[in-house]
């Protein structure tokens, strides 16, 4: 079996920055993509990936918080949605698509999660700590926000312009 390890995009391209689309049927198509975006988030290694991470504006994300560990364990949702959330975290984050860059984030500590297995089963995940974290930060890629839009302005404005310098001058 091969294994297929999508491009993963960085600010400031547009896909990053936009709401991704509901998936209305979950298809071949779908089942793939979900398959080669666990790839990719392996091989980055990473703790979690959206579509729009590998450029396709689909609501669909991946997510293990213990990729190499015994705890292992792959989640994949379709068209997820925080439908409750409490108490506060501060955690430091990085992403794929902001290479070289970390800062702290005021998060919710525990959300539960809803939304569609890779066989159209509704599913409900509570989460909290580390999982809660990435599931906040992979759903806000879906709606075309990133990590250091959650900076204050300062620190924003700063990470944006630098990362647009790094970016020309590749
Ligand atoms: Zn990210």
């Amino acid at each position: 079996q091969t294994v297929t390890i999508f491009h993963i995009c960085t600010y400031p391209e547009k896909v990053l920055s936009q709401p991704a689309e509901p998936i209305t049927s979950i298809d071949e198509d779908v089942i793939k993509l979900a398959d080669h975006m666990a790839e990719t988030m392996y091989n980055a290694p990473g703790i979690g990936l959206a579509a729009n991470q590998v450029g396709v504006a689909k609501r669909l994300l991946v997510a293990d918080i213990a990729p190499r560990g015994p705890e292992s364990e792959l989640i994949v949702l379709v068209n997820p949605e925080i439908v409750a959330a409490e108490g506060e975290v501060i955690i430091e984050e990085g992403c794929l698509s902001v290479p070289e860059y970390q800062a702290e984030v005021k998060r919710y500590e525990k959300i539960t999660v809803r939304g569609l297995d890779l066989n159209g089963e509704e599913v409900e995940i509570e989460a909290e700590g580390l999982l809660a974290v990435v599931l906040q930060h992979e759903i806000d890629h879906l709606n075309g926000i990133l990590f250091i839009d959650r900076l204050s302005k300062l620190k924003r404005d700063l990470v944006k312009r630098r990362l647009r310098k790094k970016k020309t001058k590749e």
